[in-house]
């Protein structure tokens, strides 16, 4: 089974071919990136528009790459699978109008995927897990714990009541004058940095709700910064280094109550695992955190590659294969019209043509 992959829901435009063979591992034929970060950089952030025209432009290109690279042929495919949402409504048009043509012109069946169950699938793909486990979604529009129950079958524990994890790394790069994305710039600050030196606070500590927030957080790195102004260099790292200590400290015990809870939902999984995906699972000093609290914990920890934790296609063309082979691709998606909003716990049931 070989399956056309394309992704366009947000600062990526991409394409890729996946392969699944009998019983043998998936394999990623090709998988091309191309990130806009560059485009945007001089504005703090994604700006829609240009993501839109950026996609327009490149898209036809990195699909022909994808292909050539993968050396499979159009016609060699078994279907076209695009992401249909949740992203900017720009991108998505770009993404599944390109992909309903390519799959009406080689007359393949089209699937509808959901950016999320992209994310969500991909240590499948990569470390080949088996159902029930828990997957940390942190990223820079995302901040979610799954429980992945089966293709289709995903229940959202907690999500973020204000900013994303990696939004409020990207504001808080911005208070100090660090550049755009913000992630990398603030953890190569906090490297020189003494964590110890601001008492941030750790949102939702504690508490019985699962759910995360980072915008107290931010509030507090901005009256800090504010109150020291101008800021040295070694202030800046301190910050940093102190922000980066907070959010681990508080993703931690936001992850720990889910672990506890994951052994109370599936007592007989033998080896349960924690997946990371998003761009914030590259930090150093969260990803040790989480490592510690799932040795602890007896789960496993699978962080998949980050090429494919960050947005890419081999995770949509994957999330293809996973629905085909499940019997869940749905009737031929031509109909399907993008969803900026989805959110991954809708999408249980085969993905139909009508759209909403
Ligand atoms: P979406 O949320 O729609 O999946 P996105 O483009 O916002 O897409 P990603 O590309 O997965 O998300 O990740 C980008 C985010 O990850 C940015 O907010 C960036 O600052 C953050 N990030 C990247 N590297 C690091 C790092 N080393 N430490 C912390 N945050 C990081
Ligand atoms: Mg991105
Ligand atoms: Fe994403």
């Amino acid at each position: 089974m070989r399956v056309l992959g394309i992704e366009t829901s947000c600062d990526e435009t991409a394409a890729s071919v996946v392969a699944l063979d009998g019983a043998s591992a998936p394999e990623i034929l090709s998988n091309i990136v191309l990130s806009q970060i560059e485009e945007h950089a001089a504005f703090g952030g994604v700006v829609p528009e240009i993501a839109a025209r950026a996609h327009v432009e490149a898209l036809d290109g990195i699909v022909e790459a994808a292909l050539a690279d993968s050396a499979v042929s159009l016609d060699e495919v078994d279907a076209v699978a695009a992401t249909a949402g949740p992203g900017l409504v720009g991108g998505l048009i770009v993404g599944l109008m390109t992909a309903k043509a390519i799959a009406a012109a080689a007359n393949k069946p089209l699937i509808a995927i959901n950016h999320l169950e992209g994310h969500a699938l991909t240590a499948r793909l990569t470390d080949g897990l088996d159902f029930p486990y828990l997957l940390l979604l942190v990223s820079g529009g995302h901040t979610q714990i799954v429980a992945v129950r089966g293709v289709g079958d995903y229940q959202r524990w907690a999500t973020t009541i204000d900013d994303a994890l990696g939004e409020a790394f990207d504001k808080t790069a911005k208070m100090l004058g660090l550049p755009y994305p913000g992630g990398p710039n603030v953890e190569k600050a906090a490297a020189s940095g003494d964590a110890g030196r601001f008492a941030f606070p750790r949102p939702m500590k504690g508490s019985a709700q699962p759910d995360f927030s980072f915008s107290g957080l931010k509030t507090a790195v901005r009256q800090a910064a504010t109150a020291i102004a101008p800021l040295s260099d070694q202030d800046v790292a301190d910050i940093c280094a102190s922000f980066q200590a907070a959010v681990a400290d508080a993703l931690g015990d936001r992850v720990g109550r889910a672990l506890a809870r994951f052994r109370k939902e599936f007592p007989d999984k033998a080896s349960p695992a924690l997946v990371v995906a998003g761009g914030v699972a590259a930090n150093r000093t969260i990803k040790g955190t989480l490592e510690a609290l799932c040795s602890e914990a007896g789960f496993a920890f699978v962080a998949p590659p980050q090429k494919l934790c960050t947005d890419n296609a081999a995770m949509i063309a994957w999330a293809g294969i996973e629905r085909l082979r499940a019997g869940m691709a749905g009737e031929n998606a031509a109909g399907f019209v993008p969803r900026s909003r989805w959110p991954l716990d809708s999408v249980s049931a085969p993905l139909v043509g009508s759209g909403r």
